[in-house]
């Protein structure tokens, strides 16, 4: 349907399905699909999947439709989303043409902060290159497959996870974890590699020797930096030993977040363990930074006692019920999660 709209057969469905019939009415076979596809949490693979593929822009709504990147742009840029006056315009309606082009034209319901101003300069980076084809309609693309076309096989390794497909789930996710905001915006910068490593400064240009500065035996990549790196690598496995787990994680940055503590099941207990994840990140990058400018040594001992206290104070400021003591956090975490 995504891909043949104007077939004869794909009409007859819209016109059945698509407005006519409730879904209390319909049929048990299409609400069994429904619920499938989009019902259920784990149910929204196919949304995951189905990206759109602009031509005028004309029926892509620019927040909430996967046009450009893994993510809808509400999800990615949670904080602009929330201030934008155009929250429900399309992706055409969100710029001008004039003698000189396309140009994009924000409205915001109030001024931007500081953070989000710096998204928007990374919103602005993001979609600078894109122009809306002009009498082109818009269509589907199936991002599982190299084509774009939708089949059962390319259905089937996005389901069995052989196809890593991030998206929406991890940004609202990471934008609802109760932590200071400009944590979150660097994690954010993390997991869409956009963070100031040597390789990434390399790749723009700015030539610098490119050697991870904390085991001089690696490049400085953003996954190698913050998850590889066999120096940060002794503090994610005193997280794990804390946290009484032991699983390997993945080396890519949304791989490593989506699973960390993941053993530990309870959604309660995972929020509270992406907090931590937030903190390692945080001081990981603190830690490094005080390595490069400042010619320092980085202690993973001293890093891992840095995260505790940094994710029980975050804690103790936006959970009104987590009402633990520095020691109990330090000498039982899961249980003063498990008790918020
Ligand atoms: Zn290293």
């Amino acid at each position: 349907m995504d891909t043949e709209s104007n077939t004869f057969w794909c009409r007859l469905l819209r016109a059945k399905y698509e407005n006519g019939i409730s879904m209390r009415k319909s049929s048990n076979w299409w609400k069994d699909l429904h619920l499938l596809c989009f019902g259920s949490r784990e149910g929204k693979w196919y949304e995951e999947g189905a990206h759109r593929k602009v031509g005028d822009g004309g029926d892509i709504n620019f927040w909430y439709e996967k046009w450009i990147g893994d993510a809808s742009l509400c999800c990615l840029f949670r904080p602009l989303y929330q201030v934008s006056a155009q929250q429900n315009h399309k992706v055409k309606d969100m710029g001008v043409w004039s003698a000189a082009g396309w140009s994009w034209n924000f409205c915001w319901v109030s001024p931007l902060n500081m953070e989000q101003e710096r998204l928007l300069v990374d919103l602005q980076q993001l979609i600078c290159n894109f122009v809306p084809k002009l009498g082109c309609p818009d269509s589907w693309k199936w991002v599982p497959d190299q084509f774009g076309i939708y089949s059962v096989k390319s259905a089937y390794m996005l389901l069995s996870g052989s196809v890593p497909v991030q998206g929406d789930n991890m940004f609202r996710l990471l934008w609802s974890l109760k932590a200071p905001s400009n944590a979150i915006a660097l994690a954010w910068k993390v997991l869409i590699n956009r963070i100031q490593t040597k390789v990434n400064l390399n790749r723009r240009g700015i030539v610098l020797n490119s050697a991870c500065p904390l085991c001089l035996t690696s490049d400085e990549s953003t996954d190698h930096l913050f998850f590889s790196c066999p120096i940060v690598w002794k503090v994610w496995s005193k997280i794990s030993a804390w946290f009484g787990v032991f699983s390997v994680l993945p080396a890519d940055s949304s791989g490593h977040f989506l699973q960390h503590l993941g053993i530990l099941g309870s959604l309660k207990i995972r929020k509270g363990g992406w907090v931590v994840w937030l903190a390692v990140i945080v001081c990981i990058w603190q830690g490094r930074n005080s390595v490069v400018f400042r010619n320092m040594q980085f202690d993973a001992n001293a890093v891992f006692d840095l995260v505790q206290f940094k994710a029980w104070s975050w804690l103790k400021a936006k959970v009104r019920s987590f009402h633990y003591s520095l020691f109990e956090w330090i000498s039982n975490p899961q249980e003063c999660l498990q008790g918020v």
